[in-house]
């Protein structure tokens, strides 16, 4: 079979008026009836409505359509349930002739074309499923030689379309050649084949006037054998138009489908490439049938969505919705109920519907249902989820080696070399940890020996680690639920209050003052200008160390400074990181000066197994590397600044929001009560947007996303936010 090239004949397509329809209609099936064009691409259709209401369809075919399609159409139709029927002509012949062109009588089926029915309730989707998988099912034991034939809509011969690349703009061709290049590769030999409808786009697939079921799938004008799994894949192409989590609108089709009709895993493999090589194959013969027929409006009715889509698929990650269509058929893995026996049940899940996360990507995290979610609070994934150069550089350092620090190894001297000259003079001593506890620890541990003093002053509802020595420094903790109260040696500073650490200064003489450069668990509170310098000094009379954590605030993520305490002007003694720094792989720094350094180094070694092994600092480098080449720096600045003004603009306009604040992509906004929060989280959730509250009030609304976070996440973030706080 050679692939067609050949346009569709579509100057051969009939050219009748509804007066000869109508009395063609009179003449060979005794039908008084009054006749409406329909809209067909090749064809000629015609809704009669006779005088007592009833309706058929009257179908004049291209004079290029060969009697063999059109019967083994009828003969198909014939054996598909809720399939149009045709009804014979006086003289008992299924198919007439006038002049050029045959002409059948179908009977008329009720409903709205899916693609003007809004929503797609997961009802209808699963309706849609089912009839397609009696419509395979039913086809399953059908052949007819005409089916046997090259067909340009054939997805088997998708890369035949390649010859069209040219008529679309370069640009988009990436789009495209992908996709028949992933057709082109299946193995089409592992695929059940048989006779299959092939055109389920969303005009021919009918719905009831409530979009609850479908009614019907019309015109049986593409068929063609060839592999099965091609039918259902078309009908996703289309179901995926339009929607804001296309995905799993397709997952919910081949749900209801494999229940009926059990796909195999040949074909959920195959399903998610076709279903996009049939975009392509509308969009490129739409340019190409544009270019013989401009006026035929019917041509380009999904190409403007289709490219959409298109661009939207691409931005997915690779093998997501495969995966997606894999877990639609399977029953769910106990996830909540595993951990809820084997974890202990001091850790919480997030959402009162939690989420089954399986991939992430840049700025997004997608569900295991094919849901995609804006993430607006992972400080962690830096420079978005699973960055291909982040990911790559720790595949290959961990494909060479990876070993301890008491071996020479040029990653980590390249590393501290690199870190070390983010900070200033004389932050110039680096110690690699494994998470900001243990950096916390740590800098607790040397401001202690340095000073030879244990009291420590502490900024009210702080959080720095999860610890012991940490627990009992961290107001949220230990004045939170389970907690033992504020220790001996620990005094808490009022929030902003820098003359209140001078205050407790004098009075505890402390070995250290520790304070996040902008306040994180008090709920994205920034200092006051002149905060660190006042404090700073206070402590350093009366010989204390200061100590800045910036495991939230550090790496760029204030826009105007890579680290947020260069903000207020000073320079820390210790500064501890973590979070962001491996992008989601587990470590941790501290950096201090010569002198604590020395002070520190009693005899008693430090040694960390796991930290600054050469696997953390190749990606710790990678993380450095791509903070730089992204400039994610300024555009933390840039679209914070950007979000920030959005953010105060729907303060003005709901009272729920009672303040805005923050510094580049460091920011919150606090609302009324936790209560209107939690529910704005939530709601939130359900419309792709995931946030989380923090604050002593638990009513603050945290956005500190990936550094990746675009102008347009920017928008979509706001847009939503107006929507949810209206209702
Ligand atoms: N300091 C601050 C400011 C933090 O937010 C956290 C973690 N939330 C830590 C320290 C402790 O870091 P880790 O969880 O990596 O031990």
């Amino acid at each position: 079979m050679t692939p067609s090239v050949k346009p569709p004949a579509l100057e051969r397509a009939p050219r009748l008026t509804s007066q000869e329809a109508g009395r063609l209609a009179a003449e060979w099936y005794g039908l008084s009836a009054a006749a409406a064009p329909l809209a067909s691409e090749r064809d000629q259709n015609f809704r009669l409505t006779d005088a007592a209401g009833a309706r058929f369809v009257l179908k004049i075919a291209n004079a290029e359509e060969p009697l063999e399609i059109l019967q083994m159409q009828n003969a198909a139709m014939a054996r598909v349930p809720g399939a149009p029927r045709v009804i014979t002509a006086r003289d008992g012949q299924e198919i007439a002739r006038h002049g050029a062109h045959f002409v059948r009588l179908l009977t008329w089926i009720e409903g709205v074309c899916f693609a003007e029915v809004r929503p797609h309730t997961p009802q209808l989707l699963a309706s849609l499923g089912r009839s397609l998988a009696a419509m395979d099912a039913a086809l399953a034991g059908f052949d007819h030689p005409a089916a046997h034939r090259a067909f340009h809509w054939d997805l088997q011969q998708a890369a035949a379309a390649r010859a069209h690349l040219g008529l679309v703009p370069p640009e988009r061709r990436a789009l495209v050649e992908p996709w028949l290049e992933a057709c082109g590769e299946l193995d089409w030999g592992a695929l059940r084949h048989s006779v299959i409808h092939n055109d389920a786009n969303d005009y021919n697939v009918l719905a009831d006037a409530e979009g609850a079921c479908i009614t019907g799938i019309l015109d049986y004008g593409d068929m063609v054998y060839s592999a099965t799994a091609c039918n259902l894949a078309v009908a996703l192409a289309y179901v995926m138009l339009h929607e804001q989590d296309p995905i799993a609108a397709a997952a919910r089709v081949v749900s209801a489908y494999h229940a009926a009709f059990p796909l195999a895993d040949a074909e959920l493999d195959a399903l998610y490439p076709l279903a996009a090589a049939r975009l392509c194959l509308s969009v490129l013969h739409a340019a190409w049938q544009t270019r013989e027929a401009p006026r035929n409006a019917y041509l380009n009715i999904s190409n403007a969505a289709a490219w959409h889509l298109l661009e939207r698929l691409a931005s997915l990650p690779a093998g997501w919705a495969t995966e997606v269509f894999h877990r639609a058929v399977r029953p769910e893995a106990g996830l909540a109920a595993a951990r809820r026996r084997h974890l202990g049940p001091s850790l919480s899940l997030s959402y009162e519907r939690p989420l089954h996360i399986v991939r992430g990507w840049m700025q997004h995290l997608y569900d295991a249902a094919g849901r995609r979610y804006l993430d607006c609070v992972n400080n962690v994934a830096h420079v978005g989820h699973c960055h291909p150069r982040v990911v790559r550089a720790g595949n290959e350092q961990a494909a060479r080696l990876n070993t301890n620090t008491r071996y020479l190894y040029e990653p980590l001297a390249e590393y501290i070399e690199r870190l070390a000259a983010t900070l200033p003079e004389p932050l110039r001593v680096v110690y690699l940890v494994c998470s900001g506890s243990e950096a916390n620890e740590l800098a607790l541990r040397m401001a202690r020996a340095h000073t030879g003093r244990k009291n420590t002053i502490v900024v009210d509802v702080a959080y720095h680690g999860n610890t012991n020595a940490l627990v009992e420094i961290s107001p949220y903790k230990f004045d939170g639920p389970g907690g033992g109260g504020r220790p001996e040696h620990v005094r808490v500073a009022r929030i902003g209050a820098a003359g209140h650490v001078a205050e407790l200064a004098r009075e505890c003489r402390p070995g250290l003052f520790i304070c996040e450069s902008a306040l994180s668990c008090a709920g994205q509170v920034m200092l006051p200008p002149g905060y660190l310098r006042e404090a700073y000094e206070a402590v350093r009379a009366v010989g204390g160390v200061c100590v800045a954590d910036e495991v939230q605030t550090g790496f760029g993520r204030a826009g105007s400074h890579f680290w947020m305490f260069q903000t207020q002007g000073v320079a820390p003694d210790i500064v501890t990181m973590g979070k962001p720094i491996g992008n989601g792989h587990p470590m941790a720094a501290v950096v201090t000066t010569p002198e604590i350094a020395a002070s520190f180094a009693n005899g008693m070694e430090y040694f960390n197994t796991f930290g600054g092994n050469p696997v953390s600092c190749a990606i710790g480098l990678a993380v450095l590397d791509v903070l730089r080449d992204e400039g994610l720096q300024e555009n933390a600045r840039a679209v914070g600044g950007r979000l920030l003004a959005g953010l105060r603009e729907l303060q003005a306009r709901h009272a729920a929001i009672v303040d805005v604040r923050g510094q580049g992509l460091f920011l919150g906004f606090e609302m009324t009560d936790a209560a209107r929060a939690s529910a704005l989280v939530n709601r939130m959730k359900e419309r792709g947007v995931l946030l989380s509250t923090d604050g002593p009030r638990h009513n603050v609304i945290k956005i500190k996303p990936p550094m990746v976070f675009g102008p347009e996440d920017a928008g979509f973030l706001l847009e939503r936010l107006d929507g949810c706080l209206d209702r």
